[in-house]
């Protein structure tokens, strides 16, 4: 039986964590000092317990986003959240985040992504942890500005940028508008995770994998859609889920409908994510106790979406390896 000391004390790997999201509220109130943001207005950064849909959910990251405009506080927000995923034990994480959120005071794609990598190269100094960076474009943007994006990306040729994603509102605007982007970004050597299948939307997660993607954020609709599982399961593309988060915004109505049971039982390739530790008042650890508690994970269970998060991460073969070995040795019962 898997108790909260074990899954405490087990190495963990996590695929779909967002920066602004995820800074603890300690660090943002020292920010929101330093900006003289009211400390009430900090209260919005944490999401309803349960939204009426992603876009209520996603107006908790308004707050946070004016104390993300320098490198300074890029850099210590950045620190901060490696050292929470030190905490639940991850030992290979990727973060990804949105730079162009991040230009009201005139920062430069390279310097936000530069102030980020500093962060969490600081974190791994002191830390046995290894951290990627995935860049978010944003699909309200337009598309010549995420063009720019992905060209500032390759330009900085940083070795922990490692893939690509597009977040914010998906019935706004679809996967089918955004395949000059995923291009690109393919082009650029960037590999392609992208959020699809949130909001009821099962083709989305299709055309996804069209476009490229070996990894779905959430991809949770697939599971009213028998096609869609088919070609998931024919292509093994990786779901992250966000459990909480999931039920949070409304992609799941509740615990009862959580499909990990089905999509373990159905051989869909998934692992398991935070999403936004903050928004969504979690942490790992949480999310695994959470599935023992809901869904009966089991210990060989746990041990199994940790492998599938490893294989299907960005990290080149040998960090890869690193990890496994380290999963294989460290989950005997
Ligand atoms: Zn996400």
């Amino acid at each position: 039986m898997l108790n909260q000391e074990t899954i405490q004390a087990l190495p963990k790997v996590e695929l779909h964590c967002h920066l602004d999201g995820s800074i603890q509220m300690a660090t943002l109130e020292k920010l929101a000092k330093k900006e003289n943001l009211p400390l009430a207005e900090l209260k919005k950064a944490v999401a309803p317990k349960k939204c009426h849909d992603l876009k209520e959910y996603l107006a908790s990251f308004d707050v946070v986003l004016p104390l993300l405009q320098s490198a300074e506080n890029l850099q210590l927000a950045a620190y901060d959240l490696v050292e929470q995923a030190v905490r639940d034990n991850i030992c290979y994480l990727e973060i990804r985040f949105a730079p162009l959120l991040h230009q009201k005071k005139g920062l430069a794609v390279p310097q936000i992504i530069q102030a980020v990598l500093t962060g969490i190269q600081a974190a791994q100094k002191e830390h046995e942890i290894h951290v990627n960076l995935l860049i978010s474009a944003m699909r309200h943007h337009e598309e010549a500005a995420n063009l720019e994006l992905i060209n500032s990306i390759k330009q900085l040729q940083a070795d922990a940028v490692v893939g690509f994603d597009f977040a914010g509102d998906e019935q706004q605007v679809g996967n089918e508008n955004i395949k000059n982007c995923t291009d690109s970004a393919l082009a650029a050597g960037l590999k392609l995770t992208l959020h699809s299948g949130e909001c009821g939307c099962p083709h989305n997660v299709v055309e996804a994998i069209h476009l490229g993607a070996t990894r779905i954020g959430h991809g949770v609709a697939i599971k009213d859609s028998p096609d869609a599982m088919v070609q998931c399961k024919k292509n093994q593309t990786l779901l992250e889920l966000c459990p909480t988060s999931n039920i949070q915004t409304n992609a799941i109505s509740d615990w009862s409908e959580y499909p990990l049971r089905f999509f373990l039982k159905e051989g869909i390739n998934c692992c398991i994510n935070t999403d936004n530790r903050t928004v969504s008042q979690t942490n790992l650890v949480n999310e695994y106790s959470l599935l023992v508690k809901h869904c009966q994970l089991s210990f060989a269970e746990m041990k199994q979406l940790n492998l599938n998060a490893i294989e299907g991460s960005f990290a080149e073969e040998k960090v890869k390896q690193a990890v496994i070995e380290k999963i294989m040795t460290s989950y005997h019962n």
